[in-house]
């Protein structure tokens, strides 16, 4: 689950222009330390599909998968063949969070390579884990923890050179969904300050920040997409704000107001959106009138 499907049309300013896109099935050599493999399942709440990457120091042994995508053997497959190319071995996969679309490859993936899934839940990682630096065959990878898009959402920084692996914490295009209950706005507001600051200014050796994300192009210009969202984001909230002092009083009818009309197989998916925001504008009495979050 990704996009919050529309950007604000009051923000004048779009955001900073995306960088390159991968193809689908053509592994794309992004850093020293990283290469991206876009998955076959483009969709409505996956773009042009979910990003998988290979990690691998430069000289050192074995290579990190981080989020396989869709159980898809072609793309597994491909996968498991990039990471032994350039690694000899895998030694660990690496989940950014639970989502279907990030993690349904993972125990095959875990199959076929036998190295142990990573992620900040037990339901579905063979090791959890949290903040803090991981040595995964002379790799470097700080994990950070991101809630707000989902509570267990993960990002994984290489310091070695200012890159940053966002899953859907941050994405190439548009801004991430945030669905009630396991997402929150305050979270999320709270993760883009911490990974605004993290990516503010050059790396070793002047390597300039980059993100490689879950979805989409890569953001050679993170200082500015993460500028970008948070005020979208607050654009957003004031939406949600004016639409109850209007008079809308329902999920459902705040769902119409902001963002209809549209496919009505994605109404769930907006609800729960807007009942991010109204917890949000909620929890700082910020409603003009009580919203039932539940109706
Ligand atoms: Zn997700």
């Amino acid at each position: 689950m990704t996009q919050d499907s529309t950007t604000p049309a009051s923000l004048s300013a779009g955001p900073p222009p995306p960088g390159p896109m991968a193809a689908t099935g053509v592994p794309y050599p992004v850093t020293a330390r990283a290469t991206w493999l876009l998955a076959p399942n483009p969709g409505p709440m996956t773009f042009d599909g979910t990003n998988s990457w290979v990690l691998h120091e430069p000289g050192g042994h074995g290579a990190v998968i981080v989020d396989p995508g869709p159980d898809d053997p072609g793309h597994l497959a491909a996968l498991v063949e990039l990471a032994t190319e350039q690694g000899g071995r895998v030694t660990a996969i690496l989940l950014s969070h639970g989502h279907p679309d990030h993690s349904d490859g993972a125990r095959e993936t875990a199959r076929l390579t036998g190295a142990p899934v990573l992620g900040a839940r037990e339901r579905w990682a063979d090791q959890v884990i949290g903040p803090g630096p991981l040595d995964l065959g002379g790799l470097r990878v700080d994990v950070l923890a991101t809630p707000g898009h989902s509570s267990d959402s993960l990002c994984f920084h290489l310091p070695a050179e200012q890159s940053l692996l966002t899953g859907d914490t941050v994405l190439g295009r548009s801004a991430p969904s945030i669905l009630h209950p396991d997402g929150r706005v305050d979270e999320t507001i709270d993760s883009l300050q911490r990974i605004a600051a993290l990516l503010d200014g050059p790396g070793p050796a002047g390597a300039a920040p980059l993100i490689l994300p879950g979805h989409g192009p890569l953001v050679p210009d993170p200082g500015g997409v993460l500028s970008f969202a948070l005020v979208a984001r607050e654009s957003r909230l004031a939406q949600v704000e004016d639409a109850v002092r209007a008079g809308h009083d329902t999920v459902s009818a705040i769902a119409d107001a902001l963002y209809g009309p549209f496919d009505e197989r994605i109404r769930r998916v907006i609800e729960m959106t807007v009942r991010a925001h109204l917890v949000y504008l909620h929890d700082r009495q910020r409603l003009a009138r009580p919203v039932p979050i539940d109706g």
